[in-house]
């Protein structure tokens, strides 16, 4: 049995050469040659196997995938540029058209536009997006043509979360492929396949990397599936991770668990906090109280990580505003899952005909591994704006 500390340091680690770094190489190489025509032929018949050009393996690359696998109890996995080419890659992956595909309601949003927007839509695919918190409902949205069934348990503005075991459990009964965007988690915090899921898919720019200094995403499943994928959409699409950003993910990977356990100690002494505010309305986190499914989440998920959302009393924009202005620690960006404590209003977005599912009083934190007290006396001093 491979454990997370065996994962991290050690699988892949040690193979081949007389070097042994501890840090492995960085193998900067688009391709690979052969010293007869005769391992060059036997090589190009099989793509997957060999080293022939890093559009499909990279020894860097398949370091990063190995471990990855790992970590989420995953047979096989792919790394990506960006979560979107892993996302884009495993949806393109598993449909065709005339095909129908049941989503969560409010995905993160580029899934939403490659779903539901700008790209399916255009290939005769169609797409129901259902309130999946209630599994019936889910359920009842599905069609003798549904193919995929696309989870992200919890969604990352609103945390819903939908209940992996029974949606696993309906889909393998009826033939149809379930995705997972298992960023929130972690592998650390959820395994979505030894709940039944077929495909993990993550942004690694988000807890992966840990370091916001790289876009890259991971693909994790069935040797078959993971297989299939390398050898059409993989090789086709060509959304690949460059060495180096693979370098870094494992860099970043070293420290997960202690990033992970940092930022949920965190989370939870701010949440303590925010949950008795009177500024605060409501609190978006799947593992307080004040959720409506945190028996689920306790249940199905190990732990919070350090992303949630809250509802201001306030609707008052300038009073948000100012808020957000006055912040030193938590700095405003998109993205979240690294060392910085961040926000972001849902009143930089919301407007008309975009995201209109959102509230406008919403701020979303990301806790960074800033010393906890910094932080909170960061909120507490601006409370007062809101
Ligand atoms: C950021 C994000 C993505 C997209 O990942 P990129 O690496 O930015 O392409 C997908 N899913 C979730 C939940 C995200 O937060």
């Amino acid at each position: 049995m491979m454990d997370l500390s065996y994962i991290i340091n050690i699988l892949g680690e040690d193979e081949g050469g007389d070097v042994n770094p501890v840090s492995p190489p960085i193998y900067q190489t688009s391709n690979y040659y052969f010293r007869t025509v005769e391992q060059f032929r036997k090589a190009i018949t099989n793509e997957r196997d060999n080293w022939i050009y890093s559009r499909g393996n990279n020894p860097t690359i398949n370091l990063l995938c190995r471990k990855i696998a790992a970590l989420e109890g995953a047979e096989d996995a792919l790394v990506f540029a960006s979560g979107m080419a892993a996302i884009s890659t495993a949806v393109l992956a598993n449909v065709k058209s005339g095909d129908h595909i049941v989503c969560v309601q409010n995905p993160y949003s580029w899934t939403e536009t490659l779903l539901n927007r700008n790209i399916l839509p255009k290939f005769g695919i169609e797409v129901s997006m259902v309130d999946a918190a209630d599994t019936s409902a889910l359920i009842d949205a599905v069609k003798p043509n549904t193919s995929i069934i696309y989870l992200e348990s919890p969604n990352s503005w609103t945390f819903e979360l939908q209940d992996l075991n029974a949606i696993g459990q309906f889909a393998e009964e009826h033939g149809i492929m379930t995705i997972i965007d298992n960023s929130y988690s972690t592998p650390l915090y959820q395994q979505p396949i030894s709940l039944g899921i077929d495909l993990v898919v993550h942004t690694a720019s988000k807890y992966l990397g840990g370091h916001s200094d790289c876009v890259a995403g991971v693909c994790c499943g069935s040797k078959s599936m993971i297989d299939k994928i390398f050898l059409n959409e993989f090789l086709t699409l060509g959304g690949i991770m460059a060495p180096f950003n693979a370098w870094l993910i494992l860099r970043g990977l070293r420290t997960l668990p202690v990033r992970m356990e940092r930022t949920s100690r965190t989370t939870e002494a701010i949440i303590s906090f925010l949950a008795k505010h009177p500024k605060v309305k409501m609190l978006f986190y799947p593992h307080h109280c004040s959720h409506p499914q945190h028996e689920l989440a306790f249940r199905q998920m190990k732990k919070g990580s350090g992303v949630f959302t809250i509802q201001t009393v306030t609707e008052d924009v300038d009073k948000i505003e100012r808020f957000c202005n006055s912040l030193t620690y938590w700095r405003m960006a998109v993205s979240w899952g690294g060392f910085e404590s961040l926000v972001i209003p849902s009143c930089t977005f919301v407007r008309p005909g975009l995201y209109t599912g959102l509230p406008i009083n919403l701020i979303r934190f990301s806790v960074g591994l800033e010393e906890p007290e910094s932080l909170i006396n960061d909120l507490e001093k601006c409370m007062q704006f809101l």
